[in-house]
């Protein structure tokens, strides 16, 4: 439609499987036809397809963190230190059972959220909101962990982790940050 233009490719930390550009309305006429709803209920209407795509940024997340998991693991079998597999030192495996446990917490309260929303259930914009403030957070953190498992090498591209941990920062930034996420939680209790 005349007035529809867009920004220059961004360059970005990561995410860089998906361009991002602005999108620019300028006196742009939308048909009445066109409308999705009844006037007014725009903003209800766009709010509601929010609550999906944060399942998803949030399943991002834990598959993201969980391949960077599964990368660790199997480097720390190979990679000996002071005479022993990394994956021999307890300080390192007590991390490791921390990574596993936060990322099955993680994967647990995203199947309740996303079971709400299936459900119409009346809290499942909070869980939603819960399980991607929690998924990306704990996904971030447990990617951030693994590639520390790798020394020197994690921050090398060759590895594959240093990407996971820059395409995973932008999750605690988008659909709704999660400063915004706790925002959604707090009125919901605060309004109980
Ligand atoms: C790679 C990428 C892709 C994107 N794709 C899309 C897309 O496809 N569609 C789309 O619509 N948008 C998209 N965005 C935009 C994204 O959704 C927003 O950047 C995000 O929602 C944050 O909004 P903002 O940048 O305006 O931050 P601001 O609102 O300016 O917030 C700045 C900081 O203040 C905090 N803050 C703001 N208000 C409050 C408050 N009330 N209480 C506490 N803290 C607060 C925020 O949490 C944040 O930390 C994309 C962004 C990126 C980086």
């Amino acid at each position: 439609m005349p007035g529809v233009s867009f920004g220059a490719n961004e360059y970005k930390m990561g995410w860089n499987a998906q361009p991002t550009r602005q999108v620019i309305l300028e006196d742009v006429r939308v048909p009445k036809s066109n409308r999705l709803g009844p006037e007014g209920s725009g903003f209800k209407i766009a709010m509601a397809g929010l609550d999906g795509g944060r399942l998803n940024i949030g399943a991002c997340s834990l598959g993201g963190a969980q391949s960077a998991l599964d990368k660790a693991l199997a480097y720390m079998k190979q990679r000996k230190a002071f005479g022993k597999r990394l994956d021999e030192f307890q300080a390192l495996q007590f991390r490791l059972a921390d990574m596993a446990t936060e990322l099955e917490a993680a994967r647990t309260l995203l199947w309740r959220a996303a079971c709400a929303l299936d459900t119409k259930a009346p809290d499942a914009t909070m869980l939603c909101a819960m399980a991607k403030r929690f998924a990306t957070d704990i996904g971030f953190d447990v990617a951030d962990r693994a590639l520390q498992m790798f020394g020197g090498y994690g921050y090398l591209s060759e590895y594959g982790v240093e990407k996971i941990v820059r395409d995973l920062r932008v999750h605690r930034i988008l659909e709704g940050t999660n400063e915004i996420m706790r925002l959604i939680v707090a009125r919901e209790l605060v309004g109980r």
